[in-house]
């Protein structure tokens, strides 16, 4: 009795995964909205400390530094990684994530992005069956960075409902739930609703290539909430958790995955913590974490770098020719 329930568990093990095996390489990249290298790399902010209770300040990324840093590079300590766009601004900046350099938008009604994205380009090149690259964000500006034409891409980006006989009954519920549980903010659905939709596609496709697009903690921060802006980030610590434990499930899908973490921008400091955007330059310097396949083993990394290296990154992780810098300790040989 004993065996056939360990058989039957075997089997379905190999089962849920099977079609993954073979498949790679793969990359996925997390965006954190308007997070702070203050709450990144240190914690809790002196300036704040009387909003939060005395066992919730200190570190915030705690699993992550206690069990992942150290598994990947972690760029951006003492300011030394950049974005990409010539503002702070959340469009300007995803454009520039995705294109490799800052485009002519400066602000969040600059419109479509005009050219090639790094997803225009893998699916150009690589001609990825459509469920091989998904895109999942919170927040509808998402739309304008991804690609020149959102037509040609899987995009479950809020308000949009994608109804496909292919999905899983748990991503189609959880599209429709977003819909009745909205925030308190305008143009977005709550971050739980993404990343639950983005990890469980995770599981049941292993693409080739996902992004999931997270935004409650810029949310929190122009609402000058704190305590909200500290848990949403605690909430982003389990997330990465997740993320990395469940490619470590999956075989060789994972061992062929890589994983990149980042921000769009930072905020500014003490009183000004609520926005970010022109003058002040502290909110371009930005952290950047990268693990798993290709990824040097090395921690924390002080050398100049950019977001305008996550695209030939990203390129070169594929197995294209990067149009541009690749970022350091990155290497597939
Ligand atoms: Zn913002």
């Amino acid at each position: 009795m004993k065996l056939v329930a360990i058989l039957a568990l075997f089997s379905f093990h190999i089962s849920a995964y099977a079609n993954c095996e073979a498949r790679g390489p793969n990359v996925i990249l997390l965006t954190l909205d308007g997070v702070r290298n203050q709450e990144f790399f240190k914690g809790t902010d002196s300036f704040h400390r009387r909003k939060i209770a005395r066992s919730q300040r200190g570190v915030v990324f705690q699993k992550f530094w206690k069990e992942h840093a150290q598994d990947g590079v972690v760029l951006g300590h003492k300011n030394g990684h950049k974005i990409a766009s010539q503002v702070a601004i959340s469009l300007p900046s995803y454009q520039a994530i995705m294109t490799g350099h800052a485009t002519d938008c400066r602000n969040n009604h600059c419109g479509q992005v005009k050219e090639e994205t790094i997803f225009d380009r893998l699916q150009a090149v690589l001609k990825l069956p459509e469920k091989d690259l998904a895109v999942f964000a919170s927040w509808q500006g998402m739309k304008f960075s991804v690609a020149k034409d959102p037509q040609n891409h899987q995009l479950f980006i809020y308000p949009d409902i994608v109804k496909k006989d292919s999905l899983p009954k748990e991503i189609l519920d959880l599209q429709e739930k977003a819909m009745s549980d909205l925030p308190s903010w305008k143009e977005s659905r709550k971050d739980h609703y993404t990343f639950e939709m983005g990890i469980n596609y995770l599981e049941k496709f292993c693409p080739r290539v996902l992004y999931i697009s997270l935004v409650d903690s810029d949310e929190f921060g122009h609402a000058d909430d704190y305590p909200g802006y500290i848990n949403s980030l605690k909430i982003y610590d389990d997330y990465i958790d997740r993320l990395i434990t469940s490619l470590k499930k999956m075989g060789a899908y994972g061992e062929q995955t890589t994983l990149i973490v980042t921000t769009d921008h930072s905020r500014g400091e003490a009183l000004r913590w609520t926005s970010h955007g022109y003058d002040d330059n502290s909110n371009k310097e930005v952290f950047l974490f990268a693990t798993g396949r290709g990824v040097k083993k090395v921690g924390r990394e002080k050398q100049q770098t950019s977001h305008a290296q996550i695209k030939p990154t990203i390129e070169y992780l594929m197995g294209l020719k990067p149009q541009g810098e690749v970022l350091p300790f990155i290497d597939i040989k």
